[in-house]
């Protein structure tokens, strides 16, 4: 069989990830790329590497940020601004000689879910990724809905803090990771007593959210507060996206996911107290089967989804 191979890439927020992929979904050869220095360069240099070592059909990228309207680069990347503006599918089309298909990161994530993990036994679906910020992906009768779907910057309070996005009261403001620190650190410096003091030799700046909920685990009071008024806010997201989208699932992914326990338990309580009953009975909220894979293997999803319909 010709043709037996995707290159993926997955350009996220943190990660940055090249490998092979096979139509069956087994992710084959990676290569790490080093970093988000000359970008551009370092991805030519892996395509090229892997075009070398396997019969490839095309390749497929996730990328974060906002995707131009042509879907072959990004417009607003504020974790990439090397690749802002820059027409990424096409370079990468003329030194490959292949067809490329982009797609916003956490859109290639609910992809990757819809095709290979916790997604394939729903046609309607909506994923939350969370880690520093927030972002979804929503698939919609079996198909990826090429919309925006910036979850993390629906807006929950009217005078809410400024986003980078220019909102005020972003979702990702008050239930992503950087705001679970930014709770944790704000009652710390008003002398709140934690077992974190004793974390990174007492330098409170360094706390991570891990940290928080390992300290939650161990029982500290400040912890477990902080996770579940973020999980809260974070429940008013879930039941917004409950009442509007009517998902049959939805699914959580990324670092945050661990402490589904305190944060995720609250999230789920919160929205079970606001989104429509007969739509929140009918709603399953599970985490991603695929975790750190789901960008690689929607990646190549992109490529023998499209392949498929040509
Ligand atoms: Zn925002």
């Amino acid at each position: 069989m010709k043709n037996t191979h995707a290159i993926a890439i997955d350009l996220g927020g943190t990660n940055l990830r090249v490998a092979l992929v096979t139509r069956e979904g087994e992710i084959g050869e990676r290569i790490k790329v080093p970093s988000y220095e000359r970008l551009e360069g370092s991805l030519m240099g892996a395509v090229k590497q892997l075009l070398a070592n396997g019969d490839v059909a095309g390749i497929g990228v996730g990328l974060a940020g906002l995707m131009n309207k042509e879907r072959t680069g990004v417009e607003v990347s504020p974790n990439l601004p090397a690749i802002e503006g820059t027409p990424l599918a096409e370079r990468l089309r003329e030194k490959s000689g292949l067809p490329v298909y982009i797609e916003n990161d956490a859109n290639v994530a609910a992809l990757g879910e819809a095709w290979r993990g916790a997604g394939r036994d729903f046609r309607n679906f909506v994923l939350f990724t969370l880690g520093t910020g927030i972002g979804g992906g929503i698939i919609h009768e079996g198909r990826l809905m090429k919309v925006a779907a910036e979850i993390g910057h629906m807006s929950i309070i009217a005078n809410g803090v400024k986003c980078s996005c220019g909102s005020y009261g972003c979702l990702e403001s008050y239930a992503a990771g950087r705001a679970i620190l930014g709770f944790a650190v704000s009652a710390l410096e008003h002398d709140s007593e934690s077992v974190l003091r004793s974390f990174h030799q007492g330098n409170i700046y360094k706390l991570t959210p891990e940290d928080i909920y390992t300290a939650a685990l161990d029982g500290d009071i400040l912890a477990r507060d902080v996770l579940r008024e973020a999980g809260r806010y974070l429940g008013v997201g879930l039941a917004n996206i409950i009442n509007i989208c009517s998902p049959e699932a939805v699914i959580l992914t990324g670092g945050l996911v661990g402490a589904w326990n305190i944060y995720i338990h609250e999230a789920i309580r919160e929205a079970s107290r606001r989104a429509f009953k007969q739509l929140f009975e009918k709603v399953k909220i599970i985490p991603s089967s695929l975790g750190d894979n789901a960008g690689i293997l929607g990646a190549a999803c992109l490529v023998f989804c499209n392949a498929e319909k040509e």
